[in-house]
């Protein structure tokens, strides 16, 4: 009804072209983007979409090589429930302050900072533990590890979580490096675990191959120290830059309503320097930087590239993963915050729509659909096996199928974020998704087939890649 009354046609008229094209809509349905191009186009138009992102290339200076310099690796800590993860944060925040920083720390303010011994070097390390965080923050578009550290309890086993975890660590393109814990304890077998994992292709350096462990306990805090090496012989590789000599930009950790101090927002800085004074611009809020302190509660006058850091002065609360810029004037941050709270009521909350099956054969048309990611649940890691390997098999020149993530297991919330966060689909074989899982797969507009006879799942995908599947209504 809207296009229909933007390109002045009736609105049955735009009906019937959504029919022509195979979809069947209502008067008031939304339409995808691409969907609206081939629609105007029909009628002599063409489409011009607004973003709310899109100010942010002006408002992100270009950088120049020679600007780059070096910047501390930014680390996220991974790993199944009990194995080891707050204790490892907790033992490494206290035992690395800052050097010439009396003081232990005292708050969470959901990352920190370490300076290793001797000037070795810095690490950041993000301070909510676990996958579900990390990838809720991608789901938002959000790039902020560098490297995972995975920690598995060496008295235990790989489990679930850690399969989880690691799955979310690869499709984010993240380096890991494991971290065997609990080695204080009697039960403890480092081995054992390396071979689980040489089991899931994945082989550590001591046998030949690419991820780096540390043996480590995070009780006594044996071997801590050599794995925050290996983290930054990790980033080293990686020669992780940015140019601290220009207006900041970076991402909000988290944000929160303190009664005395009023918004209170962890951002961390990824670009340039956050100084007192600044105009900053976050999400859909604005404001003018009145106070920085560090996760000692000491105030603080600048903070440069990887440096996490409290802001007081935000107007509203922005929300975890949302970017953060700091602009030319306050005026300016203010205009693009309620440009941006403006469209996002207008265009609702989101904005992204995500691969579905019925959908592939068009963006095949189109011709810019050359991935299908592919999340697998089942009920037994037989038949998952058994499916995965046949999906693969369907990959061609054209489309290549990747299985981001396979598991045995209903289909979870966490299982959702990261299709969210990796445009990809969910098969479900033999188990269904819990209620909140299909709220958010709702929301996040995610695909999520469910099959009983893997034929019937094989055939479907390899329909829908042939761009044969029939539209379901
Ligand atoms: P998380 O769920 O992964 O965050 O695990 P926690 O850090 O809460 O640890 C779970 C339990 O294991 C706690 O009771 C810890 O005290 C214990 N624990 C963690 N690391 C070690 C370790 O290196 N050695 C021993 N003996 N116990 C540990």
């Amino acid at each position: 009804n809207e296009l229909a009354s933007m390109m002045d046609v009736g609105v049955t008229q735009v009906i019937s072209t959504c029919m022509s094209l195979g979809m069947f809509v209502s008067i008031n349905q939304r339409l995808d983007a691409e969907t609206l191009s081939i629609v105007a186009e029909e009628f002599g138009y063409e489409i011009e979409f607004v973003k709310p992102e899109d100010e942010e290339v002006n408002l992100d200076e270009p950088d120049s090589e020679e600007n780059l310099i070096p910047r501390s690796p930014i680390v996220t800590i991974m790993g199944h429930v009990d194995h080891g993860k707050t204790s490892l944060l907790d033992f490494i925040r206290k035992t690395n302050v800052i050097a010439g920083e009396a003081g232990g720390i005292t708050q969470h303010i959901g990352a920190y900072e370490v300076q290793l011994a001797d000037n070795k070097g810095k690490i950041t390390f993000l301070d909510t533990p676990g996958h579900e965080a990390f990838t809720a923050m991608r789901a938002r578009g959000a790039q902020v590890t560098d490297i995972v550290i995975i920690v598995i309890a060496a008295d235990d086993s790989v489990m679930p979580q850690t399969r989880e975890a690691i799955n979310h660590a690869q499709a984010a393109g993240a380096p890991i490096i494991f971290a065997f814990n609990k080695m204080d304890r009697p039960g403890a077998n480092a081995d054992k675990v390396r071979e689980q994992l040489a089991g899931m292709n994945i082989l550590v350096e001591e046998w030949g191959g690419k991820y780096q462990t540390a043996e480590i306990s995070a009780k006594t805090g044996m071997g801590v120290e050599l794995l925050l090496e290996k983290v930054l012989l990790e980033a080293e590789l990686l020669e992780l830059r940015a140019n601290p000599n220009k207006r900041a930009v970076g991402t909000v950790i988290e944000a929160a309503l303190d009664k005395g101090r009023g918004i209170v927002t962890t951002v961390l800085v990824q670009a340039g320097t956050l100084r007192v004074g600044d105009p900053i611009l976050a999400g859909c809020y604005s404001g003018r930087v009145k106070a920085l302190s560090n996760e000692r509660g000491a105030r603080i006058d600048f903070a440069g590239p990887s440096t996490p850091v409290q802001v007081l002065g935000m107007q509203g609360a922005p929300t975890a993963g949302d970017k953060f810029n700091v602009t030319e004037t306050e005026v300016e941050a203010r205009e693009i915050a309620n440009k941006r709270l403006q469209l996002q009521r207008e265009q609702g909350l989101r904005t992204q729509k995500h691969i579905t099956l019925d959908e592939i054969g068009r963006r095949l048309a189109i011709g810019n659909f050359k991935e299908l990611n592919i999340i697998v649940k089942g009920d037994v890691d037989g038949s998952i096996e058994a499916l995965s390997d046949s999906l693969l098999k369907l990959s061609k020149d054209e489309i290549q199928v990747n299985i981001i993530s396979k598991a045995v297991g209903q289909i979870s919330d966490s299982d959702v974020l990261l299709a969210s966060a990796s445009d990809a689909i969910i098969i479900g074989f033999q188990v269904r998704p819990s209620a909140s899982a299909r709220k958010l797969a709702e929301q996040e507009q995610i695909d999520i087939r469910l099959y009983s006879i893997i034929y019937d799942a094989i055939n479907e995908i390899k329909a829908a890649m042939e761009g044969m599947l029939a539209p379901t209504y």
